[in-house]
């Protein structure tokens, strides 16, 4: 059995109290690693290695920087294939996902920073008398990182890449739930040359790995993804500590159809939209509310093409929903399905757990769910559920589909489907959310901002954007 290492100052080594705890993988529901179970004296060992390296990796060239960061980029993808089957087996993501999206992505997270730490820029201001400012950008320190399991290699490297590029160094925290590819990433950095310190990855529980870091005084910096639960809990701590804060959070994601969209394209991306990796993206639309007149075809088709889905064993080709992360998730979501039925759902389809045979009968499947007939304001429509279920609404007017989907607490992402650019345009305006996709879903531009409003969170990925979270504005004024 594999037992991970957290990946402290150039090194790989236990925990200090040797403790570790059980990794399962999902889809057999059997334990097939170990993972250092960590705690603030190991955070303590990584901070005193991030402060340290901090001296010189902030003032190293940024080409030297992009060079490292570049070279990481390289690595993942040479290692695709492992890093893939890796996710797929600590998550339960159909390895297929884990190929095209998941590590390709990993790895243009780093190379995109590697590069676009050499075109960031700062401003100067001359005024008329005789003086100018200029602004420096300096990296603010060693940064804290925190990572959920849903999209693990992806996310993780979303926040280290930019805060080395930044030159930040930075103590990271995978989630406990699917560390391993975080644990590759250490053997990459290892392989790649990185100077030691710069990364550390302490791996552990959130309530004690996790806690350490946000509770460090010596890191002037948090960024976090994950649940906005935790995420609240985060900035109790951390705000009257002053760090620098940025929370990506959860969402309750709406997609709105109108009669006058595409509709072929509209059905095969919802389909993507509503169940790809088992609906734990934080980007997945869960609130389908569809045009009236279109709405009884639109339920048939997406029924039927939902009940072609195969679930199954995440490592085959043909499958297309794989397991969901762990027994502990597997249970809230079929919970969820079990309120929707008390709040008057109908469930049209799924709606139970999948038995599979053989090595998998235990594995954590559920069938992807489609539910009708629920009030727009019922909590299976308010909360997070972040699993394979979708509830569809009909709605008559463009204000009363606002409604809906401006009516919970969350706004991290929305989809919009019409061919009528003026409609486009208002409700792109009008919805609250960080990201509105127009006949889309999950096009992905790293240069744009990336993040939510209300309960999906505070601040922005993405872009140059994380660069400025990384690093903190000083200006210079000069007269002379
Ligand atoms: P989570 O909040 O349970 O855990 C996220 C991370 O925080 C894990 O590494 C965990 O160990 C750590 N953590 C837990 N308690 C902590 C504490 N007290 N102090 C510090 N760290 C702590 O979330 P999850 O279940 O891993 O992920 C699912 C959630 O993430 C969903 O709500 C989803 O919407 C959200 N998410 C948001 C985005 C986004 O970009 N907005 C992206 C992906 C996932």
């Amino acid at each position: 059995m594999i037992q991970l290492k957290n990946y402290i100052n150039g090194e790989l080594i236990a925990p200090k109290t040797n403790s570790y705890l059980d990794n399962y993988n999902p889809a057999t529901g059997k334990v097939y690693s170990q993972i250092p179970n960590s705690d603030d004296e190991d955070v303590e060992l990584a901070y005193t290695a991030a402060k340290e390296a901090f001296k010189s990796w902030s003032s190293t060239p940024k080409e030297k920087r992009s060079y490292y960061l570049i070279k990481i980029a390289d690595l993942i993808e040479q290692k695709l294939d492992k890093l893939a089957l890796a996710e797929s087996i600590d998550n339960g993501k159909p390895l297929k996902l884990a190929k095209t999206v998941d590590i390709p992505r990993a790895a243009s997270n780093f190379r995109f920073y590697g590069t676009g730490i050499l075109h960031y820029a700062a401003s100067a201001h001359s005024m008329e008398d005789d003086a100018i400012n200029y602004t420096l950008k300096q990296p603010v320190g060693v940064a804290g990182c925190i990572s959920p399991w849903n999209l693990p290699l992806y996310l993780f490297s979303w926040k280290i890449a930019p805060a080395l590029a930044a030159g930040c160094t930075v103590v990271a925290k995978p989630s406990e739930v699917t560390p391993m590819t975080a644990y590759l990433l250490s053997e990459i950095c290892i392989e790649a040359g990185l100077p030691n310190g710069v990364l550390n990855i302490v791996h552990g529980l959130g309530n004690k790995v996790g806690n350490a870091i946000v509770s460090h005084s010596g890191i002037p910096l948090i960024s976090f993804t994950g649940g906005t639960a935790t995420g609240k809990h985060i900035a109790y701590i951390a705000a009257p500590m002053f760090k620098k804060l940025s929370l990506e959070l959860g969402g309750k994601n709406p997609n709105i159809i109108f009669a006058d969209c595409n509709y072929e394209k509209m059905l095969a991306t919802t389909l993507h939209s509503s169940f790809a990796n088992q609906g734990q993206i934080c980007l997945c639309g869960s609130r389908i509310y569809v045009e009236r007149s279109i709405y009884e075809k639109f339920k048939n088709d997406l029924v039927s093409k939902t009940k072609e889905l195969l679930v199954g064993n995440p490592l085959d080709d043909k499958t297309k929903v794989g397991a969901v992360v762990s027994k502990q998730h597997k249970e809230k979501i079929l919970s969820y399905i079990e309120l929707a039925k008390q709040e008057g759902g109908i469930i049209l389809c799924g709606g139970v757990e999948v038995k599979l045979e053989g090595e998998h009968e235990n594995g954590y499947y559920i069938s992807p769910t489609i539910i009708e007939g629920l009030d727009y304001n019922c909590r299976t429509n308010q909360e997070e559920i972040f699993g394979p279920v979708v509830t569809i609404t009909p709605f008559d007017t463009d204000d009363e589909a606002l409604m809906m989907a401006n009516s919970t607490m969350y706004g991290l992402a929305s989809m919009v489907w019409t061919e009528n650019l003026t409609r486009a345009h208002k409700l792109a305006k009008e919805i609250h959310a960080g990201i509105v996709w127009i006949n889309c879903w999950l096009l992905r531009d790293l240069r744009t901002p990336f993040g939510g409003v209300k309960a999906s969170g505070v601040g922005r990925e993405g872009g140059f954007e994380a660069l400025d979270f990384f690093t903190e504005p000083k200006n210079v004024c000069i007269k002379y």
